[in-house]
């Protein structure tokens, strides 16, 4: 098991080496390294397969691939990407010649040039004129290919099932090496996407979110009943503005930290007992906002009730001393007929009334 892990890794460092030269991705290199692999790996394959069935010429046209998929694996270490590019792409076209020579148009070599302009496009850094050039004398050297050979018979005569198979065989090694680079290429454009994506979300998160508690913040309750109106015309629903009492006493007695501790405290019961039966967000300063979707007042009150008892719950200590607060509630049902500034107007105008009638109360 170790020696396994161990030949596995000495494989992967391998596979990864770094190139010699300085400022050259070797993302590519390690491509083509993978590449020549499997197709060298085909080849010996397809070259005993041959020889045992007394096909020596493309046996020996097949080990000759071999070598040469070998060689370009060994020049990765030492050549610069560009020339490797190159080679690799020379060597494929040999590839695609002894496939029409040895078994004719038949012989699913029209898969290679999509193949060889997959590899040129994301490989160089050529300008897209370029790109389009090549891929045009791709298309030019195939049609050259198709009529040299399109009339000659295989210089190879198989069975059909035989001509089938090599065919086959041809074949499904070509789209696996196209699944490689394609996914190759794909991995990282979408790793980076899958993190671009992850980044706006906590960006997001972080635009909406209150620092101090947690809370949505006054700009996300905002969007929040704006999507809310939009999309609920008839339906029903209940907002609440609510403001810790007498809290600058808090402050100027045990301090801004201690103070902060308590508006951490209070967020937090809030959102608690409202939980999935509404929407929480810090208004500003020690302010709170509660939107209970699909709530008449009456429904609010009763858990707004619920919020003024784990309140009471809440204590602080500081210095020995245990602090604790009471809120005053401004609740308003939400009248559609109004706008959005209006009813929040009328939460406000509510919670002005419960401070005039001296506070830990609630005003609808
Ligand atoms: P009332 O019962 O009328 O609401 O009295 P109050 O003292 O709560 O109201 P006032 O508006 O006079 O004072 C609010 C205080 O809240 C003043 C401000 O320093 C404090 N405050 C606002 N934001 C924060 C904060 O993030 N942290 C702390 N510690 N205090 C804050
Ligand atoms: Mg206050
Ligand atoms: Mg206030």
């Amino acid at each position: 098991m170790v020696n396994v892990m161990k030949i596995t890794d000495r494989f992967r460092q391998l596979i990864t080496k770094e190139t010699r030269h300085e400022n050259e991705s070797n993302k590519m290199t390690v491509l083509l390294r993978i590449l020549s692999l499997v197709l060298l790996l085909f080849f010996v394959i397809m070259s005993l397969g041959f020889f045992v069935t007394g096909g020596y010429s493309a046996s020996a046209g097949n080990l000759l691939l071999a070598a040469l998929f070998a060689l370009i694996f060994f020049a990765s270490y030492i050549l610069r990407k560009s020339p490797l590019i190159w080679c690799f792409i020379a060597v494929t076209a040999l590839w695609a010649v002894s496939m029409l020579w040895l078994f004719g148009p038949d012989s699913g070599f029209q898969l290679l040039p999509p193949f060889v302009i997959l590899i040129f496009f994301f490989a160089s850094y050529d300008s897209l004129s370029r790109k389009v050039i090549f891929g045009f004398c791709c298309f030019i050297v195939y049609q050259g290919l198709s009529m040299i050979y399109g009339n000659r018979a295989p210089a190879l005569s198989l069975s059909p099932a035989a001509h089938n198979c090599v065919r086959d065989c041809n074949m499904f090694i070509i789209i696996l090496c196209t699944c490689i680079a394609a996914h190759a290429f794909s991995k990282d454009s979408l790793n980076l996407e899958n993190k671009l994506i992850e980044y706006n979300k906590r960006l997001k998160a972080k635009a909406n979110t209150d620092p101090l508690t947690g809370l949505n913040n006054r700009s996300m309750a905002i969007d929040y009943l704006q999507d809310f109106v939009k999309k609920t015309d008839e339906m029903l629903a209940s907002i609440c503005i609510c403001d810790i009492d007498h809290f600058k006493n808090v402050n100027d007695t045990y301090g801004h930290d201690v103070g902060d501790l308590v508006l951490k405290a209070v967020a937090d019961a809030i959102r608690k007992t409202i939980g999935d039966d509404g929407f929480v967000a810090r208004w500003g300063g020690e302010e709170f906002f509660i939107a209970f979707p699909g709530s008449n007042g009456d429904v609010a009150k009763d858990l707004l009730y619920m919020v003024q008892s784990a309140i009471r719950k809440v204590s602080v200590e500081s210095s020995g001393q245990v602090i604790s607060v009471t809120l005053t509630y401004g609740l308003t049902e939400y009248d559609n007929n109004k706008t959005l500034t209006e009813n929040l107007k009328d939460a406000d105008n509510n919670l002005y009334a419960g401070k005039q009638k001296g506070r830990n109360t609630i005003v609808f």
